[in-house]
């Protein structure tokens, strides 16, 4: 009996810590949503109040890149800086963190650069096209409005920026993991020609809220077959389906 009560207080201890683990990472239940069966995408707004907007929202995003109005967008100004590379495992993707200092600026309004994540294949689409996988590199301004920049990610030649975070994608889950000798600099990840597509939507992941400004690069950067595949190998399908447009404009560069 009393071998018994240690082995209950043992595993209600354990039960504590696999708790407090999870709470850490700033979700409340990190694995409480997913991809595919009943917490999959069609499901999200059910799954909780908070996910209500996932169903009921009408700027969701992704959404497929067609139609769109050539306008004259005002260019992204990218200022990236090297930052140590800091990579999670979050359970729904891999993502970087960036330390403060690196921005972009669009129509006066500076954004911070926060983290930058991949998902497989492409969430945006192009005339109904999804490319192999792209990354979405997520930015926040004083005032708390967020902006996403969409970079898809074609198989060509191996992508050297990519090649250090694939190097060191924890093994662990919901764990970040600071590698102290690597450095990233973002810039160039980004492709040469920095023409967009432009929209307002959401989050892609719950709670799918929205006002988020959407700027996708026209042009695909390349990484090679084995760099797909290596991704895969974590996340093969980690994209929310096309959402419709409803009102909104598309807008891209001239
Ligand atoms: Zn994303």
């Amino acid at each position: 009996m009393l071998l018994k009560r240690k082995f209950l207080s043992i595993a209600l201890a354990l039960g504590a810590i696999a708790l407090s683990g999870c709470s850490s990472t700033g979700h409340d239940h990190a694995h409480a949503w997913g991809y595919e069966g009943n917490i999959g995408a069609a499901h999200w707004g059910d799954l909780k109040p908070e996910y209500a907007t996932c169903k009921l929202g009408s700027k969701q995003s992704p959404i497929d890149l067609t139609g769109a109005k050539v306008s004259k967008l005002s260019p992204i100004k990218f200022s990236y800086k090297s930052s140590q590379l800091k990579i999670i495992d979050n359970g729904h993707t891999i993502q970087t963190n960036f330390v403060p200092g690196s921005t972009i600026t669009v129509n006066g309004k500076k954004y911070n650069l926060l983290q930058m994540h991949f998902h497989q294949p492409s969430e945006e689409t192009v005339n109904g096209k999804a490319y192999p996988m792209n990354a979405h590199l997520v930015h926040k301004s004083a005032d708390g409005k967020l902006a996403v920049v969409g970079v898809f990610m074609k198989e060509g030649k191996e992508n050297s920026f990519l090649k250090a975070i694939w190097k060191n994608i924890p093994q662990q889950k919901d764990k970040e993991v600071a590698v102290s000798k690597v450095k990233i600099n973002l810039a160039k990840f980004l492709p040469k020609n920095k023409h967009y597509y432009a929209y307002t939507g959401s989050l892609t992941t719950p709670p799918c809220s929205e006002d988020v400004t959407w700027m996708v690069m026209k042009t695909p950067v390349e990484v090679s077959k084995m760099q797909i595949a290596a991704f895969g190998k974590y996340y093969s399908h980690n994209a929310r389906p096309v959402q419709p447009l409803n009102d909104r404009v598309l807008k891209v560069s001239k």
